[in-house]
């Protein structure tokens, strides 16, 4: 049977540009479907967007400090309408260049749906079919609101924030973990007024505990009005607010309720069942250790996959796709010591497992440090940075590591190498330090605070 291509790719986020653009550079006859914007979540309405958010957010605080430095500053206040456009313009240029990379590498964009009619054959929304001897669906994710709860419409999620006209004055987050505390911390240093109901006893649940403790006391210190172990009830509209009655029975109007309550995978509505590819209960593809689905020639990667949904890992996913079925050699992408940042203000940088997962594992001994750091100190600015690792008793080898700081996400880049690599307690003791700085810290922990 001839196919049209080699290679039929739905989706063009992380994953699936990265596999299509490698598979084509090794000669096979790729395509790619995408029914938005090419870049996917993460380049259009995630991490990029946000980042540049976290950016200009943080600049509230650094003028805030820099006249305790010294500095005589007039604050105009934040042009809500002048970064939107700065930022689309910008997402507009990262896009084309991710469609300009996959021209180059020859492979053939198709704006607009594709779904599956069988193991080897892609419908367009046009009607245009094509064969394929492989296809790899890359669909990504999406918000979930939970619609059990009453005027649950009148919210807003993640996608809509980078769209908004106005920055609202009065904010509500629901949800407790990434996006939530993102968001809360972005808004708060916009300068909106934030309030943040978790479910709950302690955001970021999966997260070191102590650690998680740290970042809702400097959320809570920076004015954010952190409300654990509280949901919302129901929403309604009142003039232009959004009425908002919680579950402990608490009042309140917002501008804006952003809920940041999970994202679900997009897997529905592809034809997936019909071909035999087996879904697990939250919608998420099933697939083995090579990406490969139930059915042989479909492949799946990335948050459609919920695996580690992040970026990078989509990305391995999506090369170690490539090695295995256009290289003839089966790789298994490692989802092992992937380090992540949660970008609040200052960062929560992680990599490895948490004390209460390494102590339930084997004995283990925490070492923690938390402290102002020297820029803090100077200001009389009551702000800890916390720095923590946790390391095998029996091996030595360090099992996790926390670091909650300005710049945590570029620190935690570096411990993933040397956790990577086997690092050992010992390792860290041998490393001089680099004077002054706060990371310096991760090599000067000499007793540990809890053995367990
Ligand atoms: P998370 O899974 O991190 O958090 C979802 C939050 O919503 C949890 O606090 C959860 O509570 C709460 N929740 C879930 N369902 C309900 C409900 N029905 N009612 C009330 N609360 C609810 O999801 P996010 O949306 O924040 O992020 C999705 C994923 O995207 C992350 O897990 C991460 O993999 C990725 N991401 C990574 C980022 C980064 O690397 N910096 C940034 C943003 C996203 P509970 O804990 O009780 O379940």
């Amino acid at each position: 049977m001839a196919f049209d291509y080699d290679l039929y790719v739905i989706g063009g986020g992380s994953g699936g540009v990265r596999a299509a653009r490698v598979a084509a550079e090794t000669g096979a006859r790729v395509a790619l479907a995408e029914e938005y914007r090419m870049g996917g979540t993460c380049v259009i309405r995630g991490c990029v967007p946000k980042k540049l958010m976290v950016f200009a957010s943080g600049y509230s605080r650094a003028m805030q400090e820099a006249r305790a430095y010294g500095w005589s500053l007039e604050s105009g206040g934040f042009n809500w309408t002048a970064f939107r456009g700065r930022l689309h313009a910008e997402l507009d240029r990262l896009e084309g260049i991710y469609r300009a990379n996959l021209d180059r590498a020859g492979v053939e964009i198709h704006d607009q749906r594709a779904v599956l009619d069988d193991a080897h054959t892609v419908r367009l929304a046009d009607g245009r079919t094509f064969r394929a001897k492989h296809i790899l669906i890359a669909t990504g994710g999406r918000p979930f609101v939970p619609d059990t709860v009453p005027g649950h419409d009148l919210a807003w999620t993640s996608n809509d924030v980078f769209l908004m006209e106005d920055l609202p004055a009065r904010v509500l987050i629901v949800g407790g973990g990434y996006i939530a505390c993102e968001f809360a911390c972005i808004l708060k240093g916009l300068g909106a007024d934030v309030t943040q109901y978790y479910r709950g006893a302690q955001i970021l649940r999966g997260f070191d505990d102590e650690a998680r403790g740290h970042i809702a006391e400097l959320m809570e210190g920076q004015g954010i009005n952190l409300h654990v172990g509280t949901d919302v009830e129901r929403l309604e509209k009142r003039g232009n607010a959004t009425w908002v009655k919680a579950t402990d029975g608490r009042e309140a109007e917002f501008d804006a309720v952003i809920y940041a309550t999970g994202r679900k995978p997009n897997s529905g509505g592809l034809g997936l069942e019909a071909t035999g590819v087996k879904l697990g209960r939250f919608g998420q593809i099933e697939v083995d250790d090579y990406s490969q689905t139930a059915v042989p020639s479909i492949f799946a990667v990335g948050d459609v996959t919920d695996r580690i949904n992040l970026t990078p890992v989509a990305i391995r996913e999506g090369a170690a796709f490539v090695e295995t079925v256009f290289n003839g050699r089966p790789t298994k992408p490692d989802h092992a010591l992937v380090a992540s940042a949660v970008f609040t203000q200052p960062e929560y940088g992680s990599v490895g497992m948490t004390e209460e997962a390494a102590r339930d594992q084997e004995p283990i001994e925490v070492y923690c440090a938390a402290f102002r750091p020297m820029q803090n100190a100077f200001i009389d600015k009551n702000e800890r940075v916390l720095f923590k690792l946790i390391v095998s008793a029996g091996t030595r080898k360090i099992l996790g590591c926390h670091i909650i700081a300005p710049g945590a996400g570029e620190l935690i880049q570096m411990v993933g190498v040397a956790m990577k690599m086997g690092a050992t307690k010992e390792d860290f003791d041998r490393t001089v330090a680099v004077h002054p700085t706060m990371s310096e810290e991760i090599v000067l922990m000499k007793t540990p605070v809890r053995k367990a």
